[in-house]
């Protein structure tokens, strides 16, 4: 079986920065809080929990003047006024490039647009874009686009969550043309899950079988999935390679792939499972 490791693979430059951050804090400092996870890895987030980073559910429950540390989605303005209500020491991991998106929503209302988001309602990234904003909308599709198309105003300023697929975004952009009479669109979607997201098509051509490495709470590796699915009906999606399965050594070749919040190491673990069957 010939093994193939996408060449765009472990963490992506903002989630390594946010779990270097981390680990710095937790050699010097004790009682750092968390709301969402910092990666959305469950192995990851088992190690930063021996770091001592303990979750709450709310920012309320962070005892006065602990650490709080936002992960690399980021967070909206509102939970940084709570944060510095309850005296919290705020440690700012946001990724730089979703930072930039919260500025662009900014600078957008400011010119006058209504600020239409294309991205995953339910993902932490999408809702601090959104608390961002005075009065901004999300759109997940065309077809949700489509069932709220009355809300849409004539103006409006166009961004997307980072992770999204391109073919997605044009998309919605396209039959907001039909809607909209102005539309001023930024694209913000992350060069690193451009790259993921072309080479993930080339591979899934390339082999006879894709397996997609992360959890399943991850929206960037979750799109790989859906992506390599599309492409490749053998397309598989595991989150520790015990979910590896033994008739899979019938493929003659094998992709393998994993998200921006996937280790490198669970990778080559991966691979070396297959190497076993
Ligand atoms: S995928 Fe891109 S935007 Fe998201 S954390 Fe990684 S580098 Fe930042």
């Amino acid at each position: 079986m010939k093994i193939y490791i996408s060449q765009y693979s472990g963490f992506c430059v903002g989630v390594e920065r946010a779990i270097k951050i981390a680990r710095e804090y937790t050699k010097k400092y004790k009682n750092i809080y968390i709301i969402e996870d910092v990666v959305h890895n469950q192995q990851v987030s088992e190690e930063l929990r021996r770091w001592g980073i303990k979750k709450v559910k709310k920012i309320e429950e962070i005892p006065q003047g602990k650490f709080f540390l936002i992960n690399a989605h980021g967070v909206g303005k509102e939970t940084y006024q709570k944060a510095k209500r309850r005296n919290l020491k705020i440690i700012d991991t946001t990724c730089p490039i979703v930072k930039n998106i919260h500025k662009e929503v900014i600078n957008l209302e400011r010119e006058g647009y209504t600020v239409v988001i294309i991205g995953d309602k339910n993902h932490a990234e999408t809702k601090g874009i959104l608390k961002n904003t005075k009065r901004g909308i999300v759109i997940e599709n065309v077809e949700n686009l489509r069932r709220i198309k009355e809300r849409i105003p004539p103006k409006i300023g166009c961004v997307s969550q980072s992770t999204q697929a391109i073919e997605n975004v044009v998309s919605v952009v396209c039959e907001l043309t039909k809607i909209a009479q102005e539309i001023k669109f930024i694209k913000t979607i992350c060069r690193e899950i451009e790259k993921r997201q072309q080479e993930i098509k080339k591979l899934s051509k390339k082999v006879e079988a894709v397996i997609i490495v992360g959890s399943r709470k991850s929206a960037n590796t979750t799109r790989l999935f859906n992506i390599a699915r599309s492409i490749n009906p053998h397309t598989f999606f595991v989150e520790t390679p015990q979910e590896i399965k033994n008739k899979w050594k019938k493929f003659k070749s094998i992709g393998i792939a994993g998200g921006t919040s996937t280790p490198l190491s669970l990778l080559k673990k991966t691979e070396e499972k297959l190497n076993d069957l």
